[in-house]
């Protein structure tokens, strides 16, 4: 099998049992990683000078709805009510084709890609089977690893607390059309309504259908004004439901107590910082998950509002916290820290390997691990924001954006080199991406007095 050395970069493998190293090499074979320490003899392998790179695994990222980025920036404004009015309920989101869904999810996909993320959960709006065939094949197409969460469509009919509507005959079809083998870059998960905008004999059937089919099953949860009184967490652990295989986005109101059965029972959070504080979801729950013994997940959500990056999601997560934490102590007359609340290595591991358990993939990849998928990401340090490099993390956490990724590699595939995409026509996909958008908003007309450039 094909073997890959990079050689002497700056390695941060975030796996805590090997650590980082200030200059050592990463062995691939085939779709793995061999090997993982300074000085690796390879002989016949392909070397890639990785002298002025940070190694580290791909960024997984836990929650976006990837087929938004065809509409993407249209929400800069948009409060989440004007979100879930404009997209939901019959609205921008019902005015898909089915290849608009095709492109859609192959651009999200790359610009996740050329970011750095490796790993991605979407969390689908599902028209029709047509709709879910062409969702899959984007994914495919774009070679990225992602979890293809199943949802259902927005209508109203669906989307209301009391709502009974399934739609099981379709997700059983497509785990048995697609989703047979486990041992594949596209993994299936449930999106579901969850207890907050369906009945609750609803959620616990989705809850049930996704553990039928060993698939992560994620929820939009205890948010907004609604969040807090709603103690689904509570009633889902007083069900028994609670689980590992559970993720919850958001989650900015749930209780202390609510975290701690998270800590008990498994349970992930995915906290999205940007669109949280910008929108109105609330609060980011990073500090009061981590309190009571929940490391998070990090995800973008919604190209709709925000760009479509890790990097962004890693300094709005720290900044935030902090923020938190230094408020309460500047009220109290004292200056925060030293040292401060919260580091950038806990941050790093939130945008990789946490992600990766909350997708339950982290037997595959999110760190670089001996045996682990190679799912791998080079940050170029010779750019001017970026040496000299006196703390990679910090460089990571606090400096780089995507212009700085130089190199991504899926399951030992490269799909991004010397900056650039591979085996990607631009032109094309921007052609198709164009004709989209412009079909969605020919049938829903322009919300907003949009450019639409
Ligand atoms: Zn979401």
């Amino acid at each position: 099998m094909a073997k890959t050395l990079l050689q002497g970069g700056i390695v941060l493998t975030m796996d805590e049992k090997i650590g980082d190293f200030k200059k050592a090499d990463v062995l691939i074979e085939g779709d793995k990683i061999l090997d993982v320490k300074p000085n690796i003899e390879a002989d016949g392998a392909e070397v890639v000078d990785a002298t002025d790179m940070i190694v580290l695994p791909g960024f997984v990222d836990s929650h976006r709805h990837a087929w938004e980025s065809v509409i993407r920036n249209v929400g800069a404004d948009w409060s989440l009510q004007k979100y879930l009015g404009s997209i939901y309920y019959g609205n921008i989101g019902s005015r898909r084709r089915p290849e608009d869904d095709y492109i859609g999810n192959l651009l999200g996909a790359l610009e996740a890609m050329e970011s750095g993320v490796t790993t991605m959960l979407d969390w689908s709006m599902i028209i029709s089977r047509d709709h879910t065939e062409q969702m899959i094949k984007g994914l495919q197409d774009s070679g990225m690893r992602a979890v293809f969460a199943h949802g259902c469509p927005g209508d109203g009919d669906y989307w209301n607390g009391e709502s009974v509507v399934e739609n099981e005959a379709d997700v059983r079809a497509t785990a048995e059309k697609h989703f047979s083998s486990k041992d594949q870059l596209l993994t299936m998960g449930l999106a579901i309504r969850g207890p907050e905008f369906s009945s609750w004999e609803t959620s616990e059937a989705e809850i049930r259908l996704a553990r039928d089919l060993d698939a992560v099953c994620s929820m939009h949860l205890g948010f907004g004004t609604w969040g807090g009184a709603a103690r689904s967490i509570e009633k889902l652990n007083k069900a028994g439901l609670l689980g590992p295989d559970l993720n919850f986005a958001h989650a900015n109101a749930v209780s202390a107590e609510e975290m701690r059965m998270l800590a008990e029972k498994g349970g992930s959070i995915s906290v999205t910082p940007e669109i949280e504080m910008m929108m109105g979801h609330g609060y980011p729950a990073t500090g009061l998950a981590m309190e009571n013994g929940v490391k998070p997940a990090l995800g973008v959500d919604v190209v709709t509002s925000t760009g479509g990056d890790m990097f962004a999601q890693m300094k709005f997560t720290l900044q935030a916290e902090r923020s938190r934490v230094n408020e309460k102590q500047l009220a109290q007359g004292e200056m925060p820290g030293p040292p401060l609340h919260i580091s950038a290595r806990q941050i790093l591991e939130m945008a990789t390997i946490e992600g990766a358990k909350a997708l339950r993939l982290d037997h595959k990849t999110g760190s670089l691990t001996p045996g682990k998928q190679a799912d791998i990401q080079m940050i170029r340090t010779t750019d001017f924001n970026m040496f000299p490099v006196n703390d990679p993390i910090g460089a990571v956490v606090q400096c780089a954006h995507t212009g700085n990724v130089d190199t991504v590699y899926v399951a030992g595939k490269a799909v991004k080199q010397g900056g650039e995409l591979i085996n990607v026509d631009r032109t094309r996909i921007r052609r198709l991406a164009d004709e989209a958008r412009n079909s969605i908003f020919e049938q829903y007309g322009n919300p907003d007095e949009l450019w639409l450039l």
